[in-house]
């Protein structure tokens, strides 16, 4: 059993309509629905606006999904810290979209995580450039999004362990969309789809690649021990006694 936790802002969706109409019950919820389907995962979510990010929820979470853009500010500082902690202690985290610019993100790269972005309604190709990696099992060579905000080069990441998928914008820009990187225990994947006004989390490749990430993010122990300081004897001080 897999325990995740859907965290979102929630903001966009009580202060624009035509949000609610594609997310009527918020992004967290769309996302939390179909990851639902599958009953290894213990499903929750979180939001801002509710202000329910509690202690005991997310030191009860193996997987923390984040989705935030407006209100990144607004988000305590120590929340954030707390959320790096966990990671480095080894719960998977995954950024979606906007959360690029995120608290915990920021401060899981250590670099601005800037980027090139445009909203201008037109499609994107998203290919898959690492067909063996566990997140694109499933995912042809590419797959296309009708409409999303165009996200590009330079982003300023730390270099990727893995670069997984590359989206390709109509209007020439490139981004590198699907990349994973390990903070100390914890693993975390970036994925660049789905901004709020597009129904992104309803399409079945989003989903997919969502659900292989889960699995692939997902700690096999949480253990603060295991990266704590130590001065221990040498181990052969055992054949000396
Ligand atoms: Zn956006």
């Amino acid at each position: 059993m897999i325990k995740v936790t859907v965290w979102n802002e929630y903001y966009h969706e009580h202060e624009s309509e035509k949000v609610r109409e594609v997310y009527p019950n918020g992004i967290h919820s769309a996302i939390a629905e179909f990851l639902k389907t599958d009953e290894n995962l213990l499903v929750r979510t979180a939001t801002l606006y509710e202000n329910n990010l509690t202690d005991e929820l997310l030191n009860d979470t193996d997987v923390l999904f984040w989705w935030g853009h407006m209100k990144h500010s607004a988000v305590p500082d120590e929340l954030a810290q707390k959320v790096q902690e966990r990671v480095l202690h080894g719960m998977g985290f995954i950024a979606l979209h906007s959360a690029h610019h995120s608290k915990p993100f920021k401060k899981l790269m250590g670099t601005s995580c800037n980027l090139r972005w445009r909203e201008d309604d037109k499609h994107e190709r998203i290919w898959n450039v690492c067909p063996t990696h566990p997140i694109a099992k499933g995912i042809d060579l590419f797959f296309e999004i009708d409409k999303d905000e165009m996200y590009g080069e330079l982003f300023d990441i730390p270099k990727p362990d893995d670069l997984i998928f590359i989206t390709w914008h109509p209007g020439g820009e490139l981004m590198r969309s699907g990349c994973t990187f390990r903070r100390g225990n914890g693993k975390i994947f970036y994925f660049q789809p789905g901004h709020e006004t597009y129904p992104i989390f309803y399409d079945k490749n989003v989903q997919k690649v969502l659900f292989n990430a889960v699995y692939w993010v997902a700690p096999d122990v949480i253990d603060p021990e295991i990266i704590s300081c130590k001065h221990p004897e040498s181990p052969e001080q055992a054949y000396l006694k």
